[in-house]
């Protein structure tokens, strides 16, 4: 764990869907690491979730787990009202959760192309919408931040990356991509910032069944640069940097923590 002084978050509170497992897991951890209090939301693994509670508590810090739906409306504002309840206001969200749902165009049924968008798209506006009522209202705390809020889309290759067989989440994906930069133009001026992470390949239960075969492991290597699957944390500690007053004058930007494999990599020869 890093130095009490590299606490970049003291004070503040933040909100991480999607926080059970995975890289919502790591990015709670890592904000909780850096001073943070933490609303770990879940949707249906509370076991998951208790374990990123205790991770937070046992480097110091404060958590509480919120059950929500992040697609439905009244979930997330009961979610919000409770992370207001124990923890007095909200500086930070990280709009993680995200599942997949596969199949062919011509398969794919309404349950599943609806479920994807209603998580990934949906899910993200209406919590995004509750925490900029909460930023404007609460304005800049001087002492404790530059801003008056910090949202973060954990977006996805697949936002800029075409992907046959995955209509649904490149879609969300792509969707994510204009919300946040819509989103950040139109909150700039109330000194909110907004941003995307997108990763790319890393190891987590999204992808378990392609990493946990050789073959699918050789076939994701395939297509990042730089080597290596990445892991959750890969993703946190840049997660807990941008939310940071290190970088207060990003808003309106998409980092692609992705290995290089935005890079084109079957060009490389
Ligand atoms: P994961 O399956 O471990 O995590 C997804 C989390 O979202 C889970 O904790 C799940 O319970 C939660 N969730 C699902 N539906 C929800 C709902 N309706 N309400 C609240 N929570 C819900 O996988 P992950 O890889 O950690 O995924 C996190 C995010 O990262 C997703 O948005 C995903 O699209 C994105 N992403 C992952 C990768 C990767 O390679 N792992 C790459 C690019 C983008």
């Amino acid at each position: 764990m890093e130095a009490a002084s590299q606490k970049r978050l003291q004070n503040q509170v933040a909100i991480v869907t999607g926080a059970s497992s995975g890289i919502g897991q790591g990015i709670a951890i890592r904000l909780g690491q850096h001073g943070a209090s933490v609303v770990v939301n879940y949707h249906s693994d509370e076991e998951g979730a208790q374990a990123t509670k205790e991770q937070i508590e046992a480097a110091g810090g404060k958590a509480l787990v919120v059950k929500a739906d992040v697609a439905q409306e009244q979930e997330v504002e009961a979610m919000f009202k409770a992370a207001k309840e124990a923890f007095g206001t909200i500086d930070i969200l990280v709009n993680n959760a995200g599942i997949q749902k596969d199949a062919a165009l011509v398969d794919m049924t309404m349950e599943e192309w609806q479920k994807v968008i209603g998580t990934n798209l949906t899910g993200p506006f209406l919590c995004a919408r509750a925490a900029a009522r909460e930023f404007i209202a609460q304005g800049i705390r001087k002492d404790i931040s530059r801003a008056a809020g910090k949202i973060i889309f954990v977006s996805s290759v697949h936002d800029i990356i075409p992907w046959a067989g995955h209509v649904n989440y490149a879609t969300s994906k792509g969707g994510v991509a204009m919300m946040m930069k819509t989103l950040a133009q139109e909150l700039a001026p109330q000194q909110i910032r907004v941003n995307s992470i997108s990763p790319g390949a890393i190891k987590t239960d999204i992808n378990r069944e392609e990493w946990e075969s050789k073959e699918g492991e050789q076939k994701m290597l395939s297509q990042i640069p730089y080597g290596r699957i990445g892991e959750p944390d890969d993703i946190a500690r840049v997660a807990a940097w941008l939310v940071s007053d290190e970088a207060d004058y990003i808003t309106g930007a998409t980092l692609y923590v992705d290995g290089g494999m935005t890079l084109y990599p079957s060009f490389a020869d």
